[in-house]
């Protein structure tokens, strides 16, 4: 292999065409990457990063190396000590550029010691056997659904669909829209959802319910975002047991910069919007619903935290060139520069990885190698990956420009 050296490494990343993404002149990621759309062909997520399914390559010499096998080769250049220790000698996070059309699948995800347990049994299903943290930052806007409301809004939109109870166990369902009850309880609440989703193996009894529900919205003539949106998936899934999440979850409407984190075991469904999503490396998912993939309810009901709060809306200061997307994952930091023309910025590295994705204008990168300064530009579409032996480095810009870098607290 040619030698590997501290400077910024254009990445080479890939596409994964999942039927939900957007196509033709909605294709968010050919524009981002400044390519022409292919006819007909949904363009779903870009992934940055060393995740084996879809590394992100390299050029060493002349050759595409995949970076995976370039941080084995160069652990400790690519990594730095803190992180080849802490995170096994691999990249711990991955970062996506999400594009989605209409509702990817109901899911939640398993925290660590889960994955390790999920992994062993059914490698097929759950291919890692890491947990897998995850932040949306909306780029122009994002529907999704997130978490179960406070447990009195359930109450109040349950309400206003009877039909459940003649779905579920009618006794739950009563409990829970009980009228004197200042709180409904929260295991009525969880009996009712558990019992929604078993049920929903049920094809008939789930059909005559989602078919009910539907002819009654059709007739409505003011709809809730909820009901709007179970109309339209409605039009995608069919008798779908995800539908009826829509009546337990936080809806959120994101503007440009808004974002939401989902730690393990809070459930959601990305709707509809164009974001930047970064996660802990791992791929591994159970799904609940909206989905024609593999489902696991009972895992699903196992791993689901049953916290009845708002969505937790991460709502930074619109004005800012410079956000901070704080979380609790160990595994990565996203800060956004968002900079008008002429902006100049040292960053030190603090001996960690880093990536970093511009997303609008072009940037120029100066780096000090063996005495000599070095520059690079990017624009738009580009992504890079800094290994850690590079120290310090310098972004500038003589045009109004928008970054991601994502890096390792
Ligand atoms: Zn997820």
């Amino acid at each position: 292999m040619i030698e590997f050296i501290p400077q910024p490494y254009k990445l080479f990343n890939k596409i994964q065409n999942y039927e939900w993404g957007t196509r033709d002149g909605n294709a968010f990621i050919p524009k981002l990457l400044g390519q022409q759309a292919l006819p007909d062909t949904p363009y779903a997520e870009l992934w940055i990063g060393s995740h084996p399914k879809a590394p992100s390559e390299i050029e060493l010499g002349s050759r595409r190396i995949p970076l995976n096998e370039v941080i084995a080769q160069y652990g400790l250049e690519s990594l730095g000590q803190y992180v080849y220790d802490k995170f096994s000698g691999t990249l711990p996070f991955l970062l996506k550029v999400l594009s989605a059309a209409h509702a990817l699948s109901i899911q939640a995800h398993p925290n660590k010691s889960e994955a390790v347990k999920l992994h062993a049994a059914h490698p097929e299903h759950y291919p890692d056997d890491n947990h897998k943290p995850e932040i949306a930052i909306s780029l122009d806007h994002l529907s999704a659904l997130v978490g179960f409301k406070p447990t009195r809004e359930i109450a109040e939109t349950l309400r206003s669909v009877p039909e459940i109870a003649g779905f579920a166990d009618e006794k739950l369902y009563a409990r829970v829209v009980d009228r004197t009850n200042t709180e409904p309880a929260e295991d009525a609440i969880k009996g009712l959802y558990s019992e929604i989703m078993a049920k929903g193996e049920d094809k008939e009894q789930l059909s005559t319910c989602v078919r009910k529900i539907r002819e009654r919205l059709q007739r409505k003539v003011t709809r809730s975002p909820e009901e709007e949106q179970f109309l339209a998936q409605y039009e995608i899934y069919g008798d779908d047991v995800g539908l009826l999440s829509f009546f337990f979850f936080n809806m959120v409407q994101l503007k440009p910069g808004q974002a939401i984190f989902t730690d393990a075991g809070v459930p959601h469904a990305y709707i509809e919007g164009n974001i930047i999503e970064c996660m802990a490396n791992s791929d591994n998912v159970v799904r609940a619903g909206l989905t024609n993939k593999f489902k696991d309810i009972a895992t699903l009901l196992e791993i689901m935290k049953f916290e009845f709060l708002g969505a937790g809306v991460i709502n930074p200061d619109p004005k800012s060139g410079e956000v901070v997307y704080k979380t609790k994952a160990e595994e990565f930091r996203i800060t956004r520069l968002l900079k008008k023309e002429g902006f100049r910025k040292v960053c030190r590295t603090n001996e960690r990885p880093s990536i970093c994705l511009v997303a609008g204008g072009e940037i120029e990168v100066v780096w000090n190698y063996a005495g000599v300064d070095h520059l690079k530009s990017f624009s738009k579409g580009d992504s890079f990956f800094l290994p850690a032996f590079l120290k310090e480095y310098r972004v500038s810009s003589e045009h109004d420009s928008d970054c991601f870098i994502v890096e390792i607290p």
